[in-house]
């Protein structure tokens, strides 16, 4: 068994058929985290999630791209009591495309992603974090205020591509590091996977993104997972059901699957 810890089976990628995907997926026994992305993806999010016994499961929350949409917050915060919602996120930080003179859209996204931050703490819920070229804020924020009542940090870097000096600072902060299909084409970050410990490693797609080798250029599903999974066991000199079964007995306690 495997778990797709982040894919968004929710986007009009998958309109034409997406219960074919999700049906292909669980008939593997594969399992997915369907990720939210603002107020309408997170809807469905959680629709989705209800729509199968078991097996899919919902993440809600607005990215930092559309950090603009504060008043959909609202919304979010409503979905996130359901019990279909495993997660708050996608949230974080993104400078990418930030140019000079745009600073304030770097205040409004910090101010988002605490609130993202104390509404897990709040709701007792893990958090899945997006971050580009923001590192240093992103952990300075999670030193401030991502300790919850229990005293306990918890939620997953999701798509790290980040150095090993970060990856290990949100390993001391207690969170977990998600690899996706970029493993399958590049060896950029093998040292990397070989310097976190198996029992902090998730496994995702984010599909409809970022296709893994065999299917590079293709849209991506989150079936693909296992090839992240076989590209971990080669890595680490592993067997693949070991990291099949670490990475999904992860992505259940992390989660609370
Ligand atoms: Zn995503």
């Amino acid at each position: 068994m495997l778990i797709d810890s982040h894919t968004h089976v929710n986007f009009k990628d998958f309109d034409d058929d997406r219960d074919a995907v999700i049906k292909r997926c669980l008939d593997e026994n594969i399992w997915m985290i369907t990720v939210g992305t603002n107020a309408m993806h997170s809807k469905k999010t959680v629709e989705m999630a209800h729509t199968y016994p078991e097996g899919v499961y919902a993440a809600v929350g607005i990215h930092p791209h559309d950090s603009g949409a504060t008043e959909e917050f609202s919304v979010i915060e409503r979905l996130a009591e359901d019990a279909k919602v495993v997660a708050i996120g996608e949230t974080g930080l993104d400078y990418f495309r930030i140019e000079k003179g745009e600073e304030s859209i770097k205040k409004q996204q910090q101010e988002l992603f605490i609130k993202h931050i104390e509404l897990a703490q709040r709701i007792k819920k893990t958090l899945i974090i997006h971050c580009r070229d923001a590192h240093d804020d992103l952990i300075r924020i999670l030193t401030e205020h991502g300790k919850g009542s229990d005293g306990q940090r918890k939620g997953v870097m999701h798509f790290f591509t980040g150095t090993q000096e970060y990856a290990k600072n949100y390993l001391d902060l207690g969170f977990y590091i998600s690899f996706s299909g970029v493993l399958t084409f590049t060896h950029d970050y093998d040292e990397l996977v070989r310097m976190i410990p198996m029992d902090r490693i998730l496994i995702e797609t984010d599909a409809p993104f970022v296709a893994p080798v065999p299917h590079r250029g293709k849209r991506n599903e989150p079936s693909y997972v296992k090839y992240t999974a076989q590209r971990i066991a080669e890595i680490k000199g592993l067997s693949f059901e070991g990291v099949a079964m670490q990475t999904t007995q992860n992505s259940r306690e992390l989660f609370v699957i």
